[in-house]
């Protein structure tokens, strides 16, 4: 859920905005293990850039980022002995092996025993995984545990579910970086630094994204397939790997970076689980956010399923204009999508929904717009975001000028919302909110513009 992506500066209301193709040798493993190997399974097949919205796994053999993006130079921050080893990795799953990062620790711990060992191996073992500085992705890293362990490791389980690709460094110390995937697709995760010590790091959830929101360039994509849950995993596990040194702790997770989290719920759940334990990752579950696009029913399963936080891309206040840049609106309105936050956060402890609101000059950004979320927001615990769009190739819509959002601003301020303006960050490297991924030669159509929009959109672009 791109649009809510946070590699922008934050400023609180009252003042002006200051502002390569990896070939894995997979085979079919004995019952027992299966859940732990769904990644695994071969793949060879195009997918149409629209899916239904199920939240069964899907796969394609299609490269969504073309090789080509070998070709660009690893910047000067890519050097460093810590990751130097991963420049040329790639991702060798062999026979039978486990993912160690498909596993909650239950499963681990259990996989473990079934092994033959303690189960105190396997915390040993989780806490070198997650926590302790070490973030291991070898069994030679794993300094302390036992000699059969870690040999029983080497044969038995695979550390690593992404290869390093590329890491890219926007003027503004953003940095986005490229992860190969088993099967040769990419995806793309950005770290946010920030001067106050809030690092986060922005995690993808899906190749692509089934969602067509129009102004977003990873909708044009279309949907290719979800990623597993190591796969969600392992951007926090190498964002804190690569980047505690350099930045500072990394305290925040944002589910904002390429695809809908919620379409794929079971994965997304389960990775937040796994990065919020105690004794591995340790992030806060408040510090841990979901970003949708407006999946009710998934919506509803995730708050009462996780206690991890939620954020909501509105972006519009009308189903007329939502029905057109969120296409999703058209099977969830907004009025359902409301009520049922209405109804479901008081069953929270202290909850607040943080909604998402991407300014497109002429279409979403007038006074009146401003007057009807107030409304719209009433009885529901949140903070609203309003955010600076990012042009990308190919996108019909403007940003809203900052005295507009401004204005815009101080009529949410002056009606009891709580708001934020957040500024765009590393839009230089194509990091920036919605504009994470690359379509492919045939992108995800554009919708017909309302008629009522097209002198708005003609008049903004001139
Ligand atoms: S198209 Fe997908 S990634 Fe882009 S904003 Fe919509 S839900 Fe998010």
């Amino acid at each position: 859920m791109e649009m809510g992506c946070v590699w922008m500066r934050r400023m609180y209301s009252g003042g002006a905005i200051s502002a390569l193709p990896v070939k894995a040798s997979y085979s079919i493993p004995s019952s027992s293990l299966l859940p732990f190997l769904r990644h695994m399974s071969p793949v060879g097949f195009s997918l149409p850039s629209r899916l239904p919205l199920s939240t069964a796994a899907c796969s394609s053999s299609v490269a969504v980022v073309p090789d080509d993006e070998d070709s660009s130079p690893l910047s000067s921050s890519f050097s460093s002995s810590r990751y130097g080893s991963y420049e040329s990795s790639r991702i060798s799953i062999k026979k039978s092996k486990v993912l160690l990062k498909e596993m909650r620790y239950p499963e681990l711990e259990k996989w473990v025993e079934l092994q033959g060992f303690r189960p105190g191996q396997a915390m040993m073992l989780w806490k070198r995984l997650y926590g302790n500085n070490v973030w291991a992705h070898c069994a030679d890293e794993l300094e302390g545990l036992n000699k059969d362990f870690k040999r029983m490791l080497s044969e038995h389980a695979e550390f690593k579910a992404l290869s390093l690709k590329d890491i890219r460094t926007a003027a503004d110390g953003t940095r986005k970086i490229l992860f190969s995937l088993g099967d040769g697709l990419v995806i793309e995760t950005v770290i946010i630094p920030c001067d106050r010590g809030r690092n986060t790091v922005c995690v993808s959830s899906q190749v692509g994204c089934a969602m067509n929101c129009q102004f977003c360039y990873t909708g044009r994509m279309g949907l290719t397939r979800h990623l597993t849950a190591a796969e969600i995993v392992e951007q926090a596990v190498f964002a804190r790997r690569l980047f505690s040194d350099e930045v500072g702790s990394i305290s925040n997770v944002v589910f904002m970076g390429m695809g809908e989290p919620l379409h794929n719920i079971e994965n997304v759940i389960k990775a937040a689980d796994i990065m919020v334990h105690e004794q591995g990752l340790h992030f806060s579950p408040r510090k841990v956010t979901v970003s949708t696009s407006g999946l009710v029913p998934q919506l509803k399963r995730f708050l009462q399923e996780s206690n991890c936080a939620l954020a909501v891309s509105l972006n519009a206040t009308t189903d007329e204009v939502r029905n057109w840049i969120m296409p999703i609106n058209r099977k969830y309105k907004l009025d359902l999508l409301l009520q049922t936050l209405r109804e479901e956060l008081p069953r929270k402890n202290n909850y607040i929904v943080l909604f998402e609101y991407v300014m497109l000059a002429g279409v979403n950004d007038s006074l009146e717009d401003a007057k009807r979320l107030i409304s719209l927001v009433q009885g529901i615990p949140c903070k609203i975001n309003l955010i600076s769009f990012n042009p990308h190739s190919g996108s019909q819509f403007q940003p809203t000028p900052e005295e507009k959002i401004i204005e815009f601003r101080n009529i949410l301020a002056e009606g009891g919302c709580t708001v934020f303006l957040r500024l765009s960050r590393g839009d230089d490297q194509m990091a920036a909110c919605g504009q994470l991924g690359k379509p492919g030669p045939v992108p995800a159509p554009l919708l017909r513009v309302p008629r009522q929009f097209q002198m708005a959109l003609n008049a903004s672009s001139s």
